[in-house]
């Protein structure tokens, strides 16, 4: 972990917007126009990182597993399916509004306490969910203590969600926007779907739902992909693709967006207790070491097992990976045990039989699911997070990016020494035309090598090449190692290998 993180989380985050936006990685959605909440645009690097994680993923859990198919469902789907899977009815998260500021927050994300002193209650704090909570109502309860010139001992707050609070306390909690008690509303259900109409009428015969979650499209193609890829159960099906909630509050840059991209798998299985129990928790286990695999640091991560009272009537079981943000822990990829819920659901809106048919023990069911569904956005931001670090080289600070070969948007950098010197650059543009057949290349001939460097590990490139005069006699090259900064004559011929190698992991 890199250790000036742990000192300033807030540091932490700006530098890591700023990084992305100065060097290519993420900009605002249409910012230009000013902007729009919640919404992000990938520039050229951070596409390649993406495209990485999700190529990764797709390898590791499709390519690699016989017992896994892909898929790749529309985005916008007939809204009974939406019916079906509860999301029309139920996909709501509890919204408080501040009438004053007209400030909208998630009431599970915003704490209250009242303030009690020798046995009294004087008035009531309120604070939105973060890292060191705890510290930062209490002072906030000092405060109003001071405010009102009370005397006596100041009695250990309370903190709760403000969905808890009694109907007498919605008056009394100061909103967070404006300090003052009196103008937040109750929390009211706020369905998070988009909206739109399909077709020339804008009528409710139109409606249709930008999907929240890629899930259901694998649901509903059950039956089409038992008929046309001869799976048996257990088997899964994988899908990547985008999804969209109207979220109360997006925040913490790509940690909570109105649209990001889901990797979901329905992983079907038998209903026999064993069965599930076994597969939870490989499903659990197989999550979390692919996480440490494309580099994500390990103190970072944690489960969560989700208590039993606050799991839907139809669950068995959830568990969430943890990572640790700068903003808090915080889930990243959460593994649910849904029973047969999704399909039996199906099954009754559609009418159409969803069952499988067991040949060998010639029995007829509807699978039960194991669900790994993970954020690619998500998994985005905890690598900028693993992988940003400071350090010193040659008396000089550097930023650097220490992302793995395999998750690193430029593979590798070519220097010609000088760029007045024909002879080097066209053996260096040679190299880059060679290696770029593989693998994203950068090609750089300006400036001092020591700053070239510098560019490149601020973005992450695991090697640098450079190109210089001693190469033309004996066909070597200097191979820098972008995390230790080692240098290493290499022969041209050699290049291609050693850098793939690390790419492929
Ligand atoms: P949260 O409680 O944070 O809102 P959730 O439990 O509703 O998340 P799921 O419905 O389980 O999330 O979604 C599966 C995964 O999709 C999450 O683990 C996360 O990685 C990703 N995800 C969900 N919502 C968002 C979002 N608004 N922005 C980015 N990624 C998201």
């Amino acid at each position: 972990m890199a250790a000036q993180s742990k000192k300033s989380p807030n540091a932490l985050m700006e530098k890591l917007v700023a990084l992305c936006k100065r060097r290519g990685f993420i900009f605002p959605s249409s910012e230009i126009y000013g902007g729009i909440n919640g919404f992000f645009d990938y520039g050229p690097l951070g596409v390649e990182v993406k495209k990485n994680i999700k190529d990764r993923w797709w390898r590791d859990f499709v390519q690699r597993r016989e017992d896994i198919i892909g898929l790749d469902a529309s985005i916008i789907m007939n809204p009974e399916v939406w019916v079906a899977s509860g999301h029309v009815g139920g996909f709501s998260d509890p919204m408080v509004d501040c009438k004053v500021s007209k400030m909208r927050y998630r009431a599970d994300h915003l704490f209250f306490s009242p303030v009690v002193v020798d046995g009294e209650t004087i008035g009531y704090i309120s604070l939105l969910e973060g890292e060191e909570m705890e510290d930062a109502a209490e002072k906030m309860a000092l405060e109003l203590k001071r405010k009102l010139a009370i005397q006596g001992n100041l009695e250990p707050l309370e903190l709760k969600e403000f969905t808890e609070a009694r109907e007498d306390e919605y008056e009394l909690i100061p909103s967070p926007a404006t300090g003052k008690p009196g103008s937040l509303t109750p929390p009211r259900e706020f369905n998070m779907m988009f909206q739109t109409h399909v077709g020339p009428l804008q009528d409710s015969s139109s409606v249709a739902y930008l999907r929240p979650e890629t899930a259901q499209g694998i649901f509903t193609n059950f039956k089409n992909v038992l008929d046309s890829s001869r799976v048996k159960v257990p088997f899964g099906i994988a899908q990547i693709g985008k999804a969209f909630r109207n979220e109360i509050t997006p925040r913490n840059f790509l940690f909570r967006s109105r649209e990001f991209e889901q990797m979901e798998i329905e992983y079907f299985i038998d209903a026999e207790e064993e069965t599930w129990k076994g597969s939870y928790r490989e499903w659990i286990d197989t999550c979390m070491a692919w996480l440490k695999t494309i580099g994500l640091s390990e103190d970072r991560l944690s489960e969560y097992i989700h208590p039993e009272e606050k799991l839907s009537h139809y669950s068995k079981g959830t568990t969430d990976i943890m990572f640790a943000f700068p903003f808090g822990v915080q889930e990243l990829w959460g593994i649910a045990c849904r029973g047969n819920f999704d399909l039996t659901q199906h099954e009754k809106h559609s009418g159409k039989n969803l069952q499988y048919f067991d040949e060998a023990a010639k029995d007829k069911y509807i699978p039960h699911v194991v669900e790994p569904s993970v954020g690619v956005d998500r998994i985005f931001l905890a690598l900028l997070v693993s992988a940003y670090d400071e350090d010193e080289i040659d008396g000089e600070t550097r930023s650097l990016l220490r992302f793995s070969p395999a998750i690193a948007p430029i593979k590798a950098a070519v220097f010609p020494l000088v760029k007045n010197k024909p002879e080097l650059v066209e053996l260096a543009r040679s190299i880059y035309r060679e290696l770029s057949l593989d693998f994203p290349v950068f090609y750089d001939a300006s400036g001092a090598i020591g700053r070239r460097y510098r560019r490149q590990d601020e973005i992450g490139t695991p090697y640098c090449i450079t190109v210089d005069f001693d190469s033309l006699e004996d066909s070597s090259v200097t191979l820098r190692e972008r995390d230790t900064a080692k240098q290493e004559r290499v022969r041209v011929e050699d290049l291609l290998g050693i850098i793939r190698d690390q790419v492929q992991g």
